[in-house]
């Protein structure tokens, strides 16, 4: 049948019997031609709801319009404009500018994400424009993830002087040690911070706030902090049998695997509690590591927070997913997990998600066998070695007008303050601290003169 206007053009991916075996990038983009052919369908819309839906309101119609015209290099520089990391947003980005787009009401809305990534892929080598001349002013940054990355673009274009210090040997925050290759390669993330660095960033990897170096000695030797910490704290469901040998936390288990320390999983039944990305992460890398997994989610399919693509892949992967269940025990032999104890769930009122609200249904309980698993309900901002006034509630305290924290000259961006969310966001909290913090240097530099 032929492909009418109202329907995209599919992308290319790896069968899902290969995939499973290994993780080589499941999606291979599109063609230069099919890139053209699927920017042709949009209508350019007076009012772009594209443009409005995003976090930090990429020029959608700007790119879109170039690729259309076959101009990959200008697409890029529309998309460099607004966004430091196209390469990984065209790969991971929940995309929310399509759930808006017009094309969607009658058909398929326009791939947007996967036209950014063509534009990374056809134009990888456009780089940012030249930054500004030097202000002198120096700028801490504490945190290489997409919240991090982004005021360190904004602020080196600006002119100041930009040390990004990470707690780990490599830049990307959880683009490097959460998100797993099979969606956003190495290559990719490597060529968004490669232009990146370009711009003479200076780097401190290795260095951890609260252990090599204090709040205190950053704002002595700087004029202004950023926190970017991300929320990387483990939060655990507090339940019988969480310390036997078999139970994981998600962000310990995707980062063991993306730091190629994965557990050995051949035979193994792997059950991954959640239904967010990391959750559907964490299960797609269990079944290449040779596992039988399945995941186990308390509300229905339509609460998923996880992109809709991302569960579709795991199913034809061989996930599983069972649906309306919670665990309430995990059962032990000689310290070991071998089993999990379940109830079944029913959908209640709304709750402060506006999600319906699980609700257990007594005696239902039965029990599932388990060798792992793997908790993916939740992460929190480490507030620990930071000091008391910039502790907020389970997040780092900011004014929502300047993201600055109640300290004078520290500001805080991402995840770390809003709990965990996603990179566009992460990357408009970036833009909106490196806004704050030139507006704050340039009134220092009146009072000074
Ligand atoms: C498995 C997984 C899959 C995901 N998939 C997606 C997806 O597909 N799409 C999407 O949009 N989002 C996804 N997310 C969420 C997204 O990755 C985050 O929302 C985003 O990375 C947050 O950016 P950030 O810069 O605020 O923090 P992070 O990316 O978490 O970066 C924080 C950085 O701070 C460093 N740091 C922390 N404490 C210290 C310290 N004391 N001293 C020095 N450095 C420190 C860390 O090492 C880290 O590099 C996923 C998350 C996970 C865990």
């Amino acid at each position: 049948m032929e492909r009418t206007i109202w329907q995209r053009l599919p992308v290319r991916e790896v069968p899902p019997q290969e995939r499973r075996k290994d993780f080589r990038e499941v999606n291979l983009g599109y063609t230069p031609e099919e890139a053209i052919l699927e920017a042709s369908r949009c209508i350019f819309c007076r009012r772009p709801f594209c443009v409005e839906a995003c976090p930090f309101h990429q020029d959608v119609p700007g790119y879109l319009e170039r690729i259309k015209a076959g101009d990959f290099v200008g697409a890029m520089k529309v998309i460099l404009r607004d966004n430091p990391l196209p390469a990984v947003c065209g790969r991971v980005c929940p995309h929310p500018c399509e759930d808006v787009c017009p094309r969607a009401k009658k058909g398929d809305p326009i791939a947007i994400a996967w036209l950014k990534r063509a534009a990374s892929d056809y134009a990888p080598d456009v780089q940012f424009p030249e930054p500004a001349p030097n202000t002198g002013f120096r700028v801490a940054i504490v945190g290489a993830g997409p919240a991090g990355l982004t005021a360190a673009w904004q602020l080196r274009l600006m002119g100041h002087s930009v040390t990004v210090y990470d707690a780990m040997d490599q830049p990307g925050g959880m683009l490097y040690f959460g998100i797993p290759i099979f969606r956003l390669p190495r290559e990719a993330t490597w060529a968004d911070l490669e232009r990146l660095n370009a711009l003479g960033i200076e780097w401190q990897l290795g260095m951890k706030l609260g252990e090599h170096i204090t709040l205190e000695e950053l704002q002595q030797q700087y004029d202004a902090v950023l926190l970017a910490i991300g929320a990387l704290k483990p939060r655990w469901m507090k339940i019988p049998g969480e310390d036997l040998d078999g139970v994981w936390h998600v962000l310990d288990f995707v980062r063991e695997v993306n730091l190629g320390n994965a557990p050995d999983l051949k035979g193994k039944k792997v059950a991954v509690i959640g239904g967010g990305f990391s959750a559907i992460d964490a299960v797609r890398m269990a079944i290449r590591l040779g596992a039988e997994a399945f995941i186990l989610y308390r509300r229905d399919r339509a609460q998923m927070p996880a992109a809709q693509e991302e569960v579709k892949h795991a199913e034809e992967e061989g996930v599983t997913i069972h649906f309306l269940v919670n665990p309430t025990k995990f059962i032990g032999e000689n310290g070991k997990l071998v089993a999990i104890e379940v109830q079944r769930q029913q959908l209640g009122e709304p709750d402060e998600s506006g999600r319906p609200r699980p609700v257990p249904i007594p005696g239902s309980e039965f029990i599932m066998e388990a060798d792992v698993v793997i908790e993916a309900i939740s992460q929190e901002v480490d507030l620990t070695k930071l000091p008391e006034p910039i502790k907020g509630k389970r997040v780092i305290a900011v004014d929502a007008e300047n993201l600055q924290t109640p300290i004078p000259g520290v500001f805080a961006a991402g995840d770390a303050i809003t709990g965990p969310l996603d990179v566009p966001n992460a990357i408009a909290s970036g833009r909106k601290a490196a806004q704050a913090i030139n507006a704050w240097l340039m009134e220092r530099k009146k009072v000074a003169a």
